[in-house]
């Protein structure tokens, strides 16, 4: 049984659909992910959805000009982490949260179990169901797939600042982590998270782990803090930076014979 409050999450003929795709036919390498792209949530007050915990502030805007600029193809999700979490298993508590750092979600509180399950089957499951096609398709043209999942972290938490201006999230991948590491290092004029401000974990995460790793992709996450790319400037300027980064990265992967 589920209340009003639960069915007006439905998506009806009236909403989008939650899947957003870039550049489909880009014949890069690079497949890029963004989980926490969008902050749509039907009927939910709007007050909620400047913060960061509704979405990754920026990301969208890196998102689609580093698509743009490396031709490679993007998918993202564009309901909010709020309503379901794309990047999380579904059924941990994080997936749909009641608290998001210090804030009461008021549309999650006291959900249903079968209201849970209808935000998965919405939302969370077309968004990962068309990333297993991608890949799928992928394979079957021999086009080689590096999977990069791209996130913005907030620069204060709980009060704390946070010194990077980017960091690499990963796990099992040993290739492309220590590769964009050094990449980043080179630049000179930025403070690299190794694993920071997050690391990637089979609870914590969901892309990653589960289309990156066990798929034997090569893979990393990125995380950009939020106020660097706030702005279209900041967004053009990043993606312009990650795109040179990641082209002299894919040289080396074919060099090394990865991809
Ligand atoms: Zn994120």
């Amino acid at each position: 049984m589920s209340d009003a409050r639960d069915t007006a999450l439905l998506l009806t003929e009236a909403d989008v659909p939650p899947v957003l795709e870039f550049n489909e036919r880009g014949d890069s390498p690079f497949l890029f992910t963004c989980d926490h792209y969008g902050r749509l949530i039907p009927r939910v007050a709007e007050s909620e959805l400047v913060r960061h915990i509704a979405w990754d502030i920026g990301i969208a805007g890196v998102a689609e000009r580093l698509s743009k600029e490396m031709n490679a193809h993007l998918i993202a999700q564009r309901y909010s982490r709020l309503v379901i979490d794309c990047n999380r298993p579904p059924g941990v508590a994080s997936s749909i949260p009641m608290i998001s750092e210090a804030t009461t979600i008021p549309g999650n509180e006291g959900l249903a179990p079968e209201s849970a399950e209808i935000r998965r089957h919405e939302i969370f499951d077309p968004y990962h169901r068309r990333i297993d096609e991608i890949i799928d398709a992928r394979e079957h043209r021999r086009q080689p797939t590096v999977l990069v999942a791209l996130h913005s972290f907030t620069p204060v938490y709980a009060g704390i600042a946070r010194p990077w201006h980017i960091g690499t999230l990963y796990h099992r991948d040993r290739t492309l982590p220590p590769l964009l590491l050094q990449h980043l290092r080179a630049e000179g004029d930025l403070v690299v998270g190794d694993n920071e401000p997050y690391a990637v974990s089979d609870t914590t995460d969901y892309t990653i782990p589960v289309h990156g790793e066990m798929r034997s992709l090569t893979n990393t996450g990125i995380e950009i803090r939020q106020d660097l790319i706030g702005d279209q400037a900041g967004q053009q300027q990043w993606a312009e930076r990650l795109a040179r980064i990641l082209k002299q990265i894919e040289e080396t992967l074919r060099t090394e014979m990865v991809i």
